[in-house]
């Protein structure tokens, strides 16, 4: 080899992270990288000529022994991959990738280790599995988890030919407590009230929180004597005012309640009854009712809205707001995402959350989704004709990813406003994805050929297997950027969900940064791009020309 050759493979050996070790036949060590001297905490010289059991835990040496035996001796493979656990020199162990391979080298045979330390990965891969099930705030499980718990009830009621009772609650005024107090009160307030509905209930029942202001009491083999019992227990519980910060603040809360199988067969016919239950319950003011079919046609305003949904799709009363995307090396803005809002002659502004839930219900997401679109991508080829060369993210909904027309009409739309595909990015949240599987990888697929951007919304709060999907980037969910400064669980979880989609190369967008400090933690820890209320909220498309020149994240 030339000696240009010798420098180079030298200088490039050390800058790769990964170990590399050489070993000869009886597993001495002959080379041992500056990888290696990282992951391992030898130098190098403490580790030449010495045993590669040095490096494992002692249980396991004996084991890879063989294995080590058997490869060298086999005359197939020449390469293998595992997984193991390393050692370092203090004695802690890591979990391992290994790729060993074999070589002949003038008559010698030369055994190569690539050895990869995957902690981190592994950290984020239990931690994501934990978030998966577990609300954040609360410890208690989460809507996901909720679902298959009450699935599980019905079917041992089943089984045992046994009612099941559901009982579904929200706090009666807590976005005042929110809007007066401040957000970490509320959180607060939502940990007590947790707390003392666990106190309540006995150890086979189970609490849940939904979301908000939102819990769910499942009582396995439950009559609606011992139903109505828990719920005035409740209550009652409920009505000693909670301590929040010296303050004391008291709830109401309305509460429903469905049985199985006398109100619905199966888990979400119950959900969908309690929660009728629920809005008699707030309307009667009588803090909690049973289910009876009477009280359908009266149900949630939210039921209301979806009935003039469709009128405001077409009478066009939609709005966007776009919110913009900062990239966090440059400190200039890359994109926006459009937000879709409900200019309701009576109600006034109404959010998303309020809409998007019942038009996925009654199937009006396809025209909403439809709309959208193509009100965003008609802004996007204005704001281009005047210099402001963005991308556009829109939301899809999960039964956006079965219409299988989608792509094209986007295609089409692209096509109508003269823009490139890559300007356009898709937001679809995990539990979007992972609902059919099958279905969303190939709409998925589909439009990641097209050239669009793919990224996955609220990212933390649901489990899908990245590996499968062709998705560009993954937004970190604004629960746990919001307090990531204070609340130094997120704070981790924050890390290893930008470690984790580096690793799998993606792009990582923060959501909800809400002040200089997170932005700054976030760019310590390589975070690509940041959105939040810091930057700018969503706002008008006529306010977007103004905030480019005035802001100091507009275009350069
Ligand atoms: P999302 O996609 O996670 O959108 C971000 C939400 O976070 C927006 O709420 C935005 O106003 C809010 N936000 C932004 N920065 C901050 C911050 O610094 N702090 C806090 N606390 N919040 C921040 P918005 O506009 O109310 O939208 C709520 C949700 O509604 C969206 O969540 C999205 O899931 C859904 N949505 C909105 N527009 C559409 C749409 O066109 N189609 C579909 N399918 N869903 C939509
Ligand atoms: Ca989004
Ligand atoms: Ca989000």
């Amino acid at each position: 080899m030339s000696n240009e050759n010798q420098a180079y493979i030298t200088a490039l050996l050390t800058i790769i992270t990964d170990a590399i070790i050489t070993v000869d036949q009886t597993q001495r060590i002959t080379f041992f990288s500056q990888g290696a001297e990282r992951t391992f905490g030898y130098q190098v010289t403490e580790v030449i000529g010495q045993s590669m059991s040095l490096l494992l835990p002692s249980r396991f040496v004996e084991v890879h022994r063989e294995q080590f035996r058997a490869f060298a001796a086999g005359p197939e493979p020449t390469r293998l991959s595992f997984e193991i656990f390393g050692r370092r020199k203090d004695g802690s162990e890591f979990p391992a990738e290994v790729s060993l391979s074999k070589l002949s080298l003038n008559d010698q045979i030369l055994f190569i280790i690539i050895l990869r330390d995957i902690i981190e990965h592994k950290h984020a891969e239990e931690m994501l599995q934990l978030m998966a099930h577990c609300d954040s705030l609360t410890g208690l499980p989460n809507r996901t988890r909720f679902r298959d718990l009450l699935r599980q009830a019905v079917l041992a009621g089943q089984y045992e030919n046994k009612s099941v009772a559901l009982l579904l609650m929200d706090l009666d005024q807590f976005k005042e407590v929110n809007d007066t107090l401040g957000h970490d009160r509320g959180d607060l307030l939502i940990q007590h009230v947790g707390r003392r509905l666990k106190e309540v209930l006995r150890p086979t029942d189970t609490v849940a929180r939904l979301g908000g202001d939102e819990f769910a009491l499942i009582l396995p083999l439950a009559e609606a004597g011992h139903a109505t019992l828990v719920a005035s227990k409740v209550l009652k519980a409920l009505e000693e005012p909670f301590e929040i910060e010296g303050l004391p603040i008291a709830v109401e809360l309305s509460l429903g309640i469905a049985l199985y199988p006398e109100h619905g067969s199966n888990a979400d016919s119950l959900i969908q009854r309690a929660d009728v239950a629920m809005y008699a319950a707030k309307r009667s003011g009588s803090g909690y009712t049973l289910y009876t079919p009477e009280q359908d046609p009266h149900s949630p305003r939210r039921l209301a809205l979806a009935g003039e949904l469709r009128h405001a799709i077409d009478g066009n009363q939609l709005l966007l707001h776009y919110q913009p995307q900062v990239n966090m090396q440059t400190g200039r803005i890359t994109g926006v995402e459009a937000l879709v809002r409900w200019q309701h002659p009576q109600y006034g502004i109404v959010p998303p959350d309020q809409f998007i839930l019942p038009a996925e219900r009654t199937g009006l997401i396809k025209p909403l989704t439809q709309w959208v679109l193509k009100e965003a991508l008609r802004q996007s080829r204005d704001w281009n004709q005047k210099g402001l060369p963005f991308n556009m993210a829109v939301n899809l909904s999960a039964r956006n990813l079965h219409d299988s027309q989608l792509p094209d009409r986007i295609a089409e739309l692209l096509e109508v406003n003269g823009m490139a595909p890559s300007f356009l990015e898709l937001e679809v949240t995990e539990s979007a994805i992972m609902q059919d599987q099958m279905c969303a990888k190939e709409i998925l697929t589909r439009l990641s050929k097209m050239g669009i951007r793919l990224s996955i919304d609220d990212f933390g709060t649901g489990y899908s297997s990245l590996n499968h999907h062709p998705v560009n980037a993954i937004k970190i969910d604004r629960t746990f950027v919001r307090d990531m400064t204070e609340n130094q669980n997120n704070a981790v979880i924050v890390r290893s969900i930008i470690d984790l989609g580096h690793n799998l190369g993606l792009e990582v967008i923060a959501e909800g940064v809400e002040n200089h400090e997170t932005w700054n933690r976030l760019l310590a820890l390589g975070c690509d791009a940041a959105q939040g209320y810091y930057m700018s909220p969503p706002v008008s498309a006529q306010e977007i020309p103004c905030w480019m020149k005035e802001s100091p994240w507009g275009l350069a």
